[in-house]
């Protein structure tokens, strides 16, 4: 039997986040991943940390504005740990809003965004909004780097299949690789997280597509984005397209007709990318949640907690969810209200039988 004061069940930047956070606070910690750490959501993300979006709902608002302001930091730790630059940058986004009331500001002059943006087709209903932007895959490499070095124990291949509470009074948590005894467990399985028994909650994966281009002549310096499709600029000259939102369980098939409808999407509002060519696309599972806010609090068994659910918005909320589990676990005050957010909220749900 193995043991630690915390299992975490998941290596994607959420389970990765809040190992980092509680090893900080002194806790041994494993965390086990049933594949390869960070090979799931995490890496299929895009890296917008988007604070302000129309279709941001209100209750989560207190969340993405503090982990935006807690990102520099969150970053600047990370990359001092690992010595890996995770290309946190300032680019702000020109989001282009279907009426007035989608502007969170004053809404650009077309020679404003002439200046700004070159490339952009002549559309109504433009704003600037500050918004920040992270590189994931170079995020999930620092993380995990950062872990280890801090000494967390990333064990790959080991599903975690059942939490229950032992006779000891310690969890006894069942995985693949052999049973672990803890006295926390945080379930951080992104969209499988109904799955693990003792600590199941109702999240559900959606399917998002996405794509990558290397243009010949643009020049986009911002990440521009509707309510249909992103776009991303890296700094390789490569920009992401993105994303579909699909229910489709677990299914992760490259379709070529929604890759091409995305494509079409983003060279309607940069004309010159409908010529750029496709270097890639791919398909990643997000964490949703019945009613689309994530799961962040205590567990049903005494000693559980869950952090899942984050569905599009999980690299923004990694830091800040990985500072009010830590304040959950180690019995302080949580710095926002997690009410909106909290497990229970879906007791009585047949997935949380466990
Ligand atoms: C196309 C796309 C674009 C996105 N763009 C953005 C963006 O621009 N900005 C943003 O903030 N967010 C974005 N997201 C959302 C973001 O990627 C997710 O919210 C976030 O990655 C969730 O992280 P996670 O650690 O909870 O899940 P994951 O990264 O999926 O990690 C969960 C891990 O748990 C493991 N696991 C599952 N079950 C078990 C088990 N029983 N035992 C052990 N391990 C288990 C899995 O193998 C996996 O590694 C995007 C997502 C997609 C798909």
């Amino acid at each position: 039997m193995h043991t630690c004061d915390v299992v975490i069940a998941g290596a994607g930047i959420i389970g990765l986040s809040v190992a980092i956070e509680l090893r900080r606070a002194g806790a041994t910690v494993a965390v086990l991943d049933r594949g390869e750490p960070g090979r799931e959501a995490s890496s299929a993300a895009a890296g917008m940390l988007v604070v302000d979006d129309p279709e941001t709902d209100p209750k989560l608002k207190p969340l993405t504005r503090l982990s935006a302001s807690i990102y520099p930091a969150f970053v600047e730790e990370l990359e001092l740990r690992s010595g890996i630059k995770v290309e946190l940058e300032n680019r702000g986004t020109l989001y282009i809003g279907r009426s007035d009331e989608d502007l969170s500001s004053h809404p650009l002059s077309t020679t404003e965004l002439q200046s700004l943006e070159p490339g952009l087709a002549d559309l109504p209903r433009v704003c600037f909004l500050q918004e920040q932007t992270v590189n994931p895959l170079l995020l999930l490499q620092a993380a995990l780097v950062a872990a280890k070095r801090m000494g967390v124990v990333v064990h790959h291949e080991a599903l975690v299949e059942r939490v229950s509470v032992a006779a000891t009074c310690d969890l006894e948590v069942r995985t693949s690789a052999g049973p672990y005894a803890a006295a926390t467990f945080v379930n951080c399985a992104g969209a499988w997280a109904a799955d693990i028994k003792g600590v199941a909650v109702p999240s559900h994966p959606v399917k998002g597509q996405m794509l990558t281009v290397i243009p010949a002549d643009s020049n986009l310096r911002h990440v521009v984005r509707s309510r249909e499709v992103y776009l991303l600029p890296r700094r390789t000259g490569r920009i992401l397209i993105g994303a579909s939102v699909q229910q489709a369980g677990f299914d992760k098939t490259v379709e070529p007709d929604v890759i091409q409808q995305l494509h079409q999407a983003a060279s309607n509002l940069v004309p010159s990318l409908g010529e750029a060519k496709m270097i890639e696309a791919w398909a990643g599972l997000r964490p949703g949640s019945p009613d689309g806010l994530p799961i962040i609090g205590p567990g049903s068994l005494p000693g559980t907690y869950v952090a899942t659910g984050h569905f599009r918005n999980g690299i923004l909320l990694a830091p800040i969810t990985a500072a009010v589990i830590s304040e959950l676990i180690q019995g302080r005050q949580s710095r926002i209200d997690l009410l909106p957010f909290s497990p229970s909220r879906f007791v009585g749900n047949r997935a949380l039988a466990g």
